[in-house]
């Protein structure tokens, strides 16, 4: 069982806080959270295996918690990285990035299509899916008219999204269109965007099948020449913040039940997967879409990372602790 890497990154002040204010602090590997005058409160200190800072960048990120899953993904292995935490947390800055400094999806698939380039010795198939959990409901990012899918599982293909469009691609420029495509169709129809995307959890992915190339030089029943598939997930959660906060009712109320509930099923299924092979008994995968279909990639000899934004400000101190909270119980 590889071990779920758990990251936890700051972004920058949104406004100019006061002095007084509680504030985080960040040292080495930890965090804490200390009151004005700079005495820490107890019980409010975390270790995870990085904290990141406001100064970090989407660059160092993906060196640190992506870079290996995408080259054990070439390799043959399953991968998820989530990002976690708030809205307006930084979720979407850290997977899609900002012009000047390329989010962890852009960088992932640059690195495919760079790493597939210099294995000369295998042939590639990549494909690409995008889709959108919203109320429990599967939606496909790439084809509007793919609403309400279905999860099957067969014996062939394991479990997969019936009908859910797989585009095959050949190179980033490709897979990039793809997705500034998702995001159109994700806003369709829609009167608040941040609403909506905050609400539902998005799932990129590509599937990297590879088989040896027959040259003569090689034996041709060496165990390189096996077809390996891969499946790689990138995965914006929808923003974790409690239902009484937003003050909802009616259909607020019914989405954030669902966000809460698929939130605290793939908290849990961490927290097994976490444990360790002994311990854990019963993976409840079953108990929500989103680790249903993520089932694949994680546990087992799949690569996992779990980015945890947080806001600095002192009005998200309480929101902020649920996520350090949730971040560890991944561990
Ligand atoms: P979320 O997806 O969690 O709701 P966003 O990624 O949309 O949050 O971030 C909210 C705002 O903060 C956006 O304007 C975004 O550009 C900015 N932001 C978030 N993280 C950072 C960061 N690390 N550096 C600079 N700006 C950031
Ligand atoms: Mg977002």
């Amino acid at each position: 069982m590889e071990k779920i890497c758990v990251a936890v990154r700051v972004r920058p002040a949104a406004s100019e806080e006061s002095p007084n204010a509680a504030h985080w602090k960040v040292e080495s590997n930890c965090i804490s959270l200390h009151r004005s005058l700079g005495t820490p409160v107890s019980g409010a200190s975390y270790a995870f295996d990085h904290v990141f800072d406001q100064d970090c960048t989407n660059s160092r990120v993906y060196e640190l918690l992506t870079k290996d899953i995408i080259r054990a993904a070439v390799d043959g292995f399953n991968g998820t990285a989530f990002a976690y935490g708030q809205t307006s947390s930084g979720k979407t800055f850290t997977m899609n990035g900002s012009e000047n400094d390329p989010g962890i999806i852009h960088r992932a698939v640059d690195d495919i299509f760079q790493k597939i380039q210099m294995a000369t010795d295998r042939e590639f198939l990549i494909r690409v899916s995008y889709m959108e959990i919203y109320n429990e409901e599967i939606n496909d990012l790439l084809t509007v008219e793919n609403q309400k899918l279905q999860i099957h599982e067969s014996l062939e293909r394991g479990i997969f999204v019936a009908g859910l469009r797989e585009e095959i691609v050949n190179s980033a420029e490709q897979v990039l269109k793809l997705i500034q495509l998702g995001e159109v169709n994700r806003h369709f129809g829609e009167t608040n965007m941040n609403a909506r995307s905050s609400r539902s959890h998005t799932i990129f992915r590509m599937v990297i099948e590879s088989k040896g190339k027959e040259t003569s030089s090689t034996d041709y029943l060496s165990s390189d020449d096996a077809v390996r598939v891969s499946v790689l997930n990138l995965v914006d959660l929808a923003g974790s913040e409690r239902i009484a906060k937003t003050g909802a009712g009616g259909v607020r109320l019914k989405e954030g039940k669902h966000i809460n509930k698929s939130l605290m099923v793939l908290g849990n299924v961490i927290n097994k997967l976490s444990e360790g092979a002994k311990q854990r008994g019963h993976i409840p995968y079953r108990d929500s879409k989103l680790t249903r279909i993520l089932q694949p990639a994680l546990g087992g000899n799949a690569k996992t990372s779990i980015i945890c934004t947080v806001a600095p400000e002192e009005v998200h101190v309480e929101e902020t602790k649920g996520t350090l909270k949730f971040a560890s119980r991944a561990k």
